[in-house]
């Protein structure tokens, strides 16, 4: 039941905020997001019932802590570090909408002074007039959805922009108030070859983003490439070349003073996402929105990702909560090395063991061995590192090293 409790104005008690807005123009062929097709009388009912939940989930936590000086000392958090706003596609808001949910977040969980707002983007909706616009309600950092800038390859997506649409994009937010800005590149898109996909790399250099994403195509089974035996056929084929386009863009991209930081994520030294770099690193975080996941005092929780039952759910006044579950030891061990992997870090082994009371038998230790010489994986400052080759593999590597006498 929503109640209200007038406590803790003056701390967070979490350092990073996920916003999902689902709308999107149309729905592409690869997609397994929470997303819907895009009906602007849809906005103001979701923006209103997105508001209200964020004051029912703030004030709920605020209830759980009884007095500010608690709520510093369990969370040690004291300001929000960073807004993320993501989709979907969030460029398909109005500005007055997304002012409404950013001084809702605002209202409710005080900001650090320097607070990453990111927002993401389709090139579509740029504009100098809505770039001018988000800078002034706060926006510091753009996320473009890209993918690449070569119109077959676009079309084989089924996005909304051509190449040109693109171009247009990043020339804007070059001439734009915005620095601190990502491109998302796609690559194993059938019938990509690695010239092409090399071409897309350097095209998106030429526009100097202190950031860049590179997603390879996953074929999720429920979606329109999933159910296309010649998509599925293409990608089952092509898993060498696959791994030469990563390789390569991850020296190239060095080169460029893009440096990799995540399995995906290359920036400039110091622009890493703060985003990206809260969550990897196991900071509690509130997600809300249609699909969004929330982590907070060792629980996940995850809302449905169906707008309609969001939006109805909230009306009633619940919580559309689809999942909420405690983590076991167990589970927060496997987050910890997936993440560590994931990350250029990497994972003290030793210290892994020892904080989650781990027993690691020699079997794990061999295959530990046998990754190093398989050049999956190398030593780093005492940590546990995967090199390139074993990115490409790093989910199914924390899988074999989780001891076995653990149940996960
Ligand atoms: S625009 Fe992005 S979020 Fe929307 S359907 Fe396409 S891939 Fe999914």
């Amino acid at each position: 039941m929503y109640k209200s409790h007038k406590k803790n104005k003056k701390y967070s008690p979490v350092p990073a905020v996920y916003l999902h807005i689902p709308f999107c123009r149309k729905i592409c062929p690869f997609c397994s997001f929470a997303v819907c097709k895009d009906h602007s009388d849809l906005h103001s009912k979701y923006i209103t019932e997105m508001l209200k939940e964020i004051s029912m989930i703030v004030e709920e936590i605020k209830g759980m802590n009884q007095k500010e000086s608690e709520l510093q000392k369990n969370n040690g958090h004291k300001l929000l570090e960073s807004i993320y706003v993501g989709g979907g596609t969030p460029s398909r808001l109005s500005i007055p909408e997304l002012s409404k949910l950013l001084s809702k977040v605002r209202e409710h969980l005080p900001c650090s002074k320097n607070v990453e707002i990111t927002f993401e983007m389709n090139p579509e909706d740029v504009s100098p007039e809505y770039l001018n616009n988000l800078a002034k309600i706060g926006v510091n950092r753009l996320s473009l959805g890209g993918q690449s800038f070569r119109d077959s390859l676009l079309r084989k997506l089924g996005r909304c922009h051509d190449a040109s649409d693109l171009r247009k994009a990043c020339e804007e937010i070059v001439n734009s108030p915005f620095q601190n800005w990502n491109i998302d590149l796609m690559f194993g898109i059938p019938g990509q070859s690695v010239s092409m996909f090399k071409k897309d790399v350097e095209a998106a250099i030429s526009y100097k983003p202190n950031h860049i994403s590179l997603y390879g195509l996953e074929i999720h089974d429920r979606t329109p490439f999933g159910k296309n035996m010649q998509i599925c056929k293409w990608v089952n084929e092509h898993h060498e070349q696959y791994e030469e386009m990563y390789i390569w863009a991850i020296n190239r991209l060095e080169a460029e003073g893009l440096i990799q930081y995540e399995v995906s994520n290359f920036s400039e030294k110091g622009n890493e996402s703060r985003n990206n770099l809260l969550v990897w690193s196991g900071k509690e975080y509130l997600g809300f929105g249609a699909g969004a996941h929330s982590y907070y005092e060792r629980t996940r929780k995850g809302n449905i990702g169906s707008v309609k039952p969001y939006i109805s759910h909230l009306k009633k006044n619940t919580l559309p909560v689809e999942f909420e579950e405690q983590l076991s030891s167990t589970q927060l061990a496997v987050e910890f090395l997936m993440l560590g992997l994931r990350s250029s870090e990497g994972v003290n082994l030793q210290g892994w063991i020892e904080r989650f009371e781990l027993e690691w038998s020699t079997q794990e230790e061999q295959y530990v061995n046998s990754l190093y010489e398989q050049g999956h994986a190398l030593k780093k400052d005492n940590h546990f590192c995967l090199t390139p080759k074993g990115m490409l593999i790093a989910d199914k590597i924390t899988v074999q090293m989780m001891p076995s006498n653990s149940s996960h």
